[in-house]
């Protein structure tokens, strides 16, 4: 067992004891609009950032395009700019991934196969697999998401891919799609993620033949969503696994915090924790400009906006995303001293 693991089972049987869940209200609708309006005339002007170009496919984006949406665990949603414009979802469908995963075969086991911690590297880094004795460290870089897509049920690579397609879709509430143009170029270009594969088949970290898996992931990698289907996606992450627009209860019992928790520790890789300090929740970005972030029991909120910083999480996505989090009561990590102590304690 990985040396890493802090405790194999802390002793809570959650599912018979049922904890108790407390958490807060997104501000009324026509309050969150307001403010997603604000958020976009704030920063559409700013310029900052690179279109990602290491998948050749991705540089042809826009650097202009600029969507927000905000739906709440209730399923209202408010949203403005690029709203139905199609991105490929990249490393945002790493999360998602990891959920049908717990799903599949428990979310202690799948800690156990892929682990749960920060690399504190790059998230298509080798040296993370390399420095760390468990190899796989969380699901949310590279290494370990290819191993995650390796553990979705299927016997064969295509099986896997099904399940992976319609698992998504049901998180987003509509079928989704393969880009076959975005497919079709990091298939050509990207050598790295099959480089990844096979370094964790040598220490036996993959489930799955390593050629045939990273097709299979990039695949995942290249499904079209818009910042809507985002935002639904991140909603069903904040209402238990329950997507709010279709009443689809698509997680069971404890998988919905796991999957916040390995957000938190990498969904911004080497700079999660910047995030966390500024930001406050669980996030996730991909390189073709797409973040999600997660307010439990509140809502998702999801930014479009294809330019991204070195560490290639999107400069806007952040921008909003913080701005966002403050005003409409985001952050996990907030609170406010009570006005009267004495009252309080009573
Ligand atoms: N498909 C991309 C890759 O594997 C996803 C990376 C990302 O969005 N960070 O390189």
């Amino acid at each position: 067992m990985s040396k890493l693991t802090m405790h194999e089972r802390l002793p809570f049987d959650e599912a018979a004891a049922p904890s108790l869940v407390s958490t807060g209200e997104l501000p009324q609708p026509e309050q969150v609009q307001a403010l997603v309006t604000e958020a976009y005339e704030r920063y559409r002007g700013t310029a900052d950032g690179t279109v990602a170009d290491y998948i050749p496919a991705l540089a042809e984006a826009s650097p202009d395009l600029f969507g927000i949406c905000v739906v709440g665990a209730r399923g209202r949603y408010a949203e403005i700019g690029d709203v139905d414009v199609p991105f490929s979802i990249q490393s945002v469908s790493k999360p998602f991934v990891f959920a049908l995963v717990c799903e599949a075969i428990g979310y202690e086991e799948a800690r156990l196969r892929l682990g749960v911690n920060s690399t504190g590297f790059p998230f298509n880094s080798l040296m993370a697999v390399e420095l760390n004795e468990d190899r796989t460290m969380n699901p949310l870089v590279n290494a370990g998401a290819i191993a995650s897509s390796s553990l979705v049920p299927g016997d064969t690579a295509e099986d896997k891919w099904e399940n992976i397609r319609r698992g998504l879709s049901r998180f987003a509430g509509r079928e989704l799609s393969v880009n076959a143009d975005v497919y079709a170029s990091e298939s050509a270009t990207n050598l790295r993620n099959h480089g990844i594969a096979r370094l964790l088949a040598s220490y036996d970290r993959i489930y799955f033949d390593p050629e045939q898996i990273t097709d299979v992931y990039t695949r995942q990698c290249s499904l079209d969503v818009t910042v809507h289907d985002l935002a639904v996606m991140g909603a069903t992450l904040a209402d238990g696994g329950m997507n709010p627009i279709t009443g689809e209860q698509v997680l069971g019992h404890g998988v919905c915090r796991r999957v916040l928790a390995v957000m938190a520790t990498a969904g911004l890789y080497e700079l999660s924790g910047d995030w966390l300090y500024e930001v406050g929740m669980p996030g996730k970005s991909g390189v073709s400009g797409g973040i999600v972030t997660v307010s439990p029991g509140k809502g998702g909120l999801a930014t479009f906006s294809p330019p991204l910083d070195v560490a290639g999480n999107s400069v806007r996505g952040q921008l909003v995303t913080k701005f966002l989090a403050e005003r409409l009561g985001l952050n996990l990590f907030a609170s406010v001293p009570v006005a009267d102590p004495a009252a309080s304690r009573a």
